[in-house]
């Protein structure tokens, strides 16, 4: 075996990648959280404070009130996938088995569909309902001897059967153990994932004398853990596949990427992008004439939203030379769009 991956921000491996995490590498998964309720409460928990302890349900950080906005959301972010995550998504078992079945009726048998669990809630009766769902890969989080159980209980069923867990900067040791039973049982893959801090476990890192990193998203010395791990697994031939991924992975890979993917499915006639985030203008309408409105409505460079014209950069260099001021707008490409800058140009 050879470690493959760059090991900078896209990360790398030893053996395969899971098939979840290589379309998650091409933007083409879409993130379900659907509940912050975990039977679990690790101090390193990175969920927002916003959705910690509360049942609320997200596709792609856009809340969703039901199985129309989830595969809409889904949609048009042009996913060929979804990973189930929360808290524990197992709490809402039954509603996680609506969803699957929904995806795949609407999406197809190969939309492909992986769940991030505890272990805890993991028996016969959910695994067979999730199973026959169309549930394709199962994820669970080691922290006791019930994980193993649970891994046990589930490479009993027709499903890819992982591991996935944070790498602690002391969890060397407790990680090895956990890839070694990993691979005894069978188990096709094993996850680390580099320790994220968040505002929600900050202050605890810093009470156990773990630093963040520059980035200011990771923690030191995940990484290196991570990596002696790797090459342990790679040195000593243990039969199952590991993979790091490391903190930025999300925010400049998998985010970023969808992004793009949502922008160009959703792109309304005025907007243009770069590197994941849309743009447009706004003008006031009362700083442009009667005539000048009409003949940009007519020409369909123009849309009236309120008080408001939005239109594109063509318009925006005409504005720009009759001293007309507007404002450059930057954002997400999200419904709605979420504003991040407005520049004033005049
Ligand atoms: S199991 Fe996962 S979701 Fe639950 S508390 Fe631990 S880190 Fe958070």
């Amino acid at each position: 075996m050879v470690i493959s991956g760059r090991c900078d921000d896209i990360g790398c491996w030893v053996g395969k990648l899971p098939k979840g995490c290589k379309l998650c590498m091409e933007g083409l998964k879409s993130v379900v959280f659907t509940t912050g309720l975990c039977p679990e409460n690790c101090f390193y928990c990175p969920i927002s404070l916003a959705k910690k302890g509360k049942d609320v349900m997200y596709v792609n950080e856009t809340p969703v009130r039901d199985l129309k906005d989830l595969l809409m959301e889904v949609v048009v972010s042009g996913s060929k996938g979804v990973g189930v995550t929360g808290g524990d998504p197992l709490v809402k078992v039954d509603d996680v088995v609506k969803m699957i079945k929904h995806l795949k009726e609407f999406l197809g048998d190969g939309f492909h569909i992986h769940l991030y669990t505890t272990g805890f809630l993991v028996n016969d009766k959910n695994l067979t309902a999730l199973v026959n769902a169309g549930l394709d890969e199962l994820r669970i989080h080691v922290t006791g001897e019930h994980s193993f159980k649970a891994l046990k209980k589930a490479l009993e069923y027709p499903i890819d059967v992982g591991v996935e867990n944070p790498v602690l900067p002391n969890s060397l040791n407790f990680l090895k153990d956990v890839i070694l039973k990993s691979s005894e049982l069978g188990v096709k893959f094993v996850n680390l994932n580099e320790l994220e801090a968040s505002e929600s476990n900050y202050e605890k890192f810093l009470q156990r004398g773990f630093k963040v990193g520059v980035d200011g998203v990771s923690v030191e010395g995940s990484k290196d853990v991570a990596l002696e791990i790797l090459k342990w697994v790679d040195n000593a031939g243990i039969d199952v596949s590991v993979h790091f991924c490391p903190a930025v992975f999300k925010d400049r890979y998998q985010f970023r990427k969808r992004l793009r993917r949502r922008f160009v499915r959703s792109k309304r006639v005025f907007e243009w992008g770069k590197g994941g985030l849309v743009k447009w203008i706004e003008v006031s309408v009362d700083e442009i004439s009667n005539s000048s409105l009409k003949a940009l409505w007519l020409a369909d460079l123009a849309f009236k939203a309120g008080d408001k014209l939005l239109t594109g950069r063509r318009v925006g260099s005409l504005l720009k030379n009759l001293k007309v001021s507007y404002d450059l707008v930057e954002g997400y490409p999200t419904t709605p769009r979420k504003v991040l800058n407005v520049f004033q140009i005049s």
